[in-house]
């Protein structure tokens, strides 16, 4: 019998050096903002609601705060336009809902669940998906819900320097201090169901079109009840070259590694292979929480087996 308590849920707003955080303000900020959506998704659980549904709700609120590289917080591309990515997963059978390089929606991650349960595909992308979206009902968000003062003014350092950015970072030539600010929830509900959820604005004066990892089933996002829920967060090339999410489940299916190791084996894996910058978080098949990351931070928080929550950078 599942004991109902026994769930798990992880959050993560992005990694990086996060030296934007130099205030306990701000750090206060994001910290008290991962706290309470992981409350909400505990509530979605012990309403009996499932490790789906609770990745789901806390990914579409992580979405609503525009602090995070996603949804509303959106990063701009070269153009100075919105372009997002978003994955669902659902560890029973693999089912999977992707959208890349959506604008105008609010939440591409609900998009993303509707690929997943409404259409025979896996992923649409940009008009396609917008025509799905309009099809499924969803409305549109008007230009300025996306655009926030901080946005324009991050594309125009970058444009100033002729580089992308990522989220966040801190404008100076060559600097590590990079954030990637892309939001992630991953979950294990009583019944030992895992899912996964990765959405993101991307990188900052990315080009158009551009599509990252956190679309990309085993790059960005992943989960299987046999293994591990994964979500990814940094530089989406790295992460797409390595199938990531995707490793990190491998070194728990042919390895027989518990979580800490398989997180580990992965993110050793990302550094040797590729000096990947980012982190993930994972939750096994018994619900335990686990992360990793080779940026100097990550935003995370979790609740392992129903116990209070803990955030961190
Ligand atoms: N992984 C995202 C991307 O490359 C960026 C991020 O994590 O902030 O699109």
């Amino acid at each position: 019998m599942a004991h109902s308590d026994n769930y798990s849920i992880m959050l993560h707003g992005g990694a990086g050096a996060l030296d934007n955080v130099k205030d306990d303000k701000t750090a206060v900020r994001y910290l008290e903002s991962i706290r309470s959506i992981l409350e909400h998704g505990r509530k979605v659980m012990t309403l009996g609601g499932s490790a789906l549904q609770a990745v789901e709700t806390c990914a579409s609120l992580l979405e609503d705060d525009p602090v995070f590289n996603a949804g509303c917080g959106s990063v701009l591309n070269e153009n100075g336009k919105v372009e997002m990515d978003a994955a669902i997963m659902d560890g029973r059978d693999l089912s999977a809902g992707a959208v890349a390089a959506v604008d105008n929606i609010a939440n591409p991650i609900q998009l993303a669940r509707l690929v997943m349960t409404e259409s025979e595909h896996v992923m649409l992308i940009a008009e396609g998906a917008m025509r799905f979206a309009d099809h499924c009902g969803m409305e549109r968000a008007p230009e300025h819900y996306f655009y926030t003062p901080d946005r324009v003014e991050q594309l125009r350092q970058a444009r100033l320097q002729h580089k992308i950015m990522l989220d966040h970072d801190d404008t100076e030539e060559d600097s590590e201090d990079q954030k990637y600010g892309t939001i992630g929830a991953i979950a294990r509900d009583p019944q030992g169901n895992l899912a996964a959820a990765t959405s993101t604005g991307g990188i900052v004066n990315k080009r158009m079109g551009r599509v990252g990892d956190s679309p990309i089933v085993g790059a960005g996002v992943f989960a299987d009840n046999e293994t591990c829920a994964v979500s990814a967060t940094g530089y989406g090339e790295d992460f797409m070259r390595t199938v990531i999410s995707k490793t990190i489940s491998d070194f728990m299916l042919m390895r027989d590694m518990n979580a800490s190791q398989a997180t580990q084996a992965g993110i050793d894996y990302l550094t040797r292979k590729v000096k990947g910058r980012g982190g993930v978080i994972v939750i096994d098949k018994q619900g335990n929480c686990s992360s990793g990351f080779t940026t100097k931070k990550m935003i995370h928080g979790w609740i392992e087996h129903g116990s209070k929550p803990v955030v961190r950078f």
